[in-house]
């Protein structure tokens, strides 16, 4: 594993609210809440990618130059429904100008491989080099669906050092098989856990994160 390809946010808030999510008593809403305040936080890490310009502006003091992120770029959040989802209020909150294309993926419970079932990603035509993509999916578990998403983004050339892989809990298997085809990418997440165990679930993980975040759990 290249550890210096994954960049672990260990903010007190984000650790705070990671216990949070963790524990199997905290309800959904509580998921939920402290699920986005991790969320912020690893887009926040992410949006170091993009490309700054200068500006003007007037204060009610005097004129001065600041910087903004330039305005020719395309910055495309890809949630891997269902639970990538949990990500896109607080990217649309940080870059109003993202747009959000769903990528939606299943695991099959027999493979662990990911089944496709909704993918409208259009052709980039305008210049995919100014594409900055970053994939969400709070578990980075086997890592076969993140693979995916991102070579849905390559094949579509956008430049890997424009793609990043953002998860809340990774587990090593997941980071290994992406860095194993795209050894230069970023990973970024809140934690790198144990292990997978047998039914695909990262271990001490936080259970099925679809099913925390939007209270579906059976039980
Ligand atoms: N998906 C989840 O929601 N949880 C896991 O532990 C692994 C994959």
């Amino acid at each position: 594993m290249n550890k210096d390809k994954i960049k672990i946010i260990t903010n007190p808030v984000v650790c705070q609210s990671l216990a949070v999510i963790r524990d199997k008593n905290t309800d959904s809403q509580g998921v939920r809440i402290a699920t986005r305040k991790i969320t912020r936080a690893l887009l926040y890490e992410a949006s170091k990618n993009l490309p700054l310009v200068d500006k003007e502006v007037e204060t009610p003091v005097a004129k001065c130059v600041v910087k903004d992120i330039a305005e020719d770029i395309t910055v495309i959040i890809s949630p891997i429904l269902r639970a990538g989802l949990i990500f896109t209020d607080e990217a649309i909150d940080i870059l109003p100008n993202a747009c959000i294309r769903h990528i939606g993926m299943y695991r099959d419970e027999k493979t662990l491989k990911p089944v496709w079932y909704y993918n409208k990603v259009p052709v980039l035509t305008t210049e995919p080099e100014k594409s900055y993509v970053y994939i969400t999916d709070p578990m980075l578990a086997t890592g076969n669906s993140m693979l995916e998403a991102v070579k849905l983004y390559v094949d579509k050339k956008v430049p890997v050092k424009n793609i990043k892989c953002i998860s809340i809990i990774s587990a090593p298997q997941g980071i290994e098989l992406i860095q194993k085809e795209f050894p230069e990418i970023d990973i970024i997440t809140a934690s790198l856990d144990e292990k997978l165990n047998e039914k695909g679930y990262i271990v001490p993980g936080m259970g099925d994160a679809g099913d925390r975040i939007f209270n579906t759990v059976v039980v």
